[in-house]
């Protein structure tokens, strides 16, 4: 029996209401203009100055103190399948919500790439055979990211909201973590789409932390959106859905939160 079809709400994209359950003290204020990001892509990391979410107080400005390992851990009597399932959903609709509230300044002007570093754009890979290799603006590369998470979420054999019966066996292969709970209503590739589905959430955060945090302090909303990439972090870590590289990049092009995935390691917030 299946509690995630319950849980599914309309697509809520590009809300113009704020998501903000945020702290009514904020610890910060917005940082003043005239830094090293006026606006343009990017948040300096690329002028020699740090990006302004490795700073305190903004790096460390969170809704929810101490470790995530509790939070993510996987409740007792619940399924591992329904609870990534689940858990990606939510992740999914609150990134959409944050990237709905800074999208007007996020256009094919101010970002015409999808950058995540002041040496990093991602790249959009056309699916099917002979995919090919596109050079995206962030704002096309993101509704291609979002728009294929929602199609996925919709789809009954991908996302179920009753019991069917798959076998289970090769969920094994592709998720360890998975293999002794998998629940027969998810297809056995459920874990493959489920760690392509993180790879570009976590694609869209790394944006939005490079080229438009600014726009987040500017919410006063770094302590909820931090609280959410860190929870995000855990849970991919948990369940083997995070990939190092993904999050550290390459030397030659690494990915700006990278540093900041670091920092909440050497706080405790995030396990190794
Ligand atoms: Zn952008």
């Amino acid at each position: 029996m299946s509690f995630f079809g319950r849980n599914r709400a309309p697509r809520a994209r590009r809300s113009p209401t704020p998501s903000r359950k945020d702290s009514s003290n904020p610890p910060s204020e917005p940082p003043s203009p005239g830094g090293a990001n006026n606006g343009s892509n990017g948040n300096g990391l690329g002028g020699g100055s740090k990006p302004l979410y490795l700073c305190s107080p903004f790096a460390d400005a969170a809704l929810v103190k101490g470790n995530f390992k509790t939070i993510v851990t996987l409740p007792k009597y619940v399924d591992i399948m329904e609870w990534v399932a689940v858990n990606m959903f939510d992740f999914y609709t609150n990134l959409n919500e944050f990237y709905g509230v800074i999208n007007e300044t996020c256009t094919q002007h101010t970002c015409p790439t999808m950058s995540a570093g002041p040496t990093l754009n991602y790249i959009w890979t056309t699916s099917g055979p002979g995919g090919r290799q596109l050079t995206l603006p962030a704002p096309t590369y993101i509704d291609y990211v979002m728009t294929s998470i929602q199609n996925l979420i919709d789809d009954e054999n991908v996302f179920p909201s009753k019991s069917s019966t798959f076998p289970v066996t090769s969920a094994q292969v592709l998720l360890p973590n998975i293999n002794h709970f998998a629940d027969q209503s998810f297809h056995p590739s459920f874990p493959a789409t489920i760690r392509t589905v993180y790879r570009q959430l976590l694609r869209v955060f790394a944006h939005v932390y490079h080229a438009h945090y600014q726009q987040i302090l500017h919410l006063r909303s770094e302590p909820h959106f931090n609280s959410l990439f860190a929870h995000f972090l855990a849970f991919g870590r948990e369940y083997e859905l995070l990939e190092v590289r993904d999050i550290k990049g390459e030397p030659v092009a690494p990915v700006g939160v990278g540093l900041l995935w670091e920092r909440w390691k050497d706080a405790g917030i995030l396990e190794g």
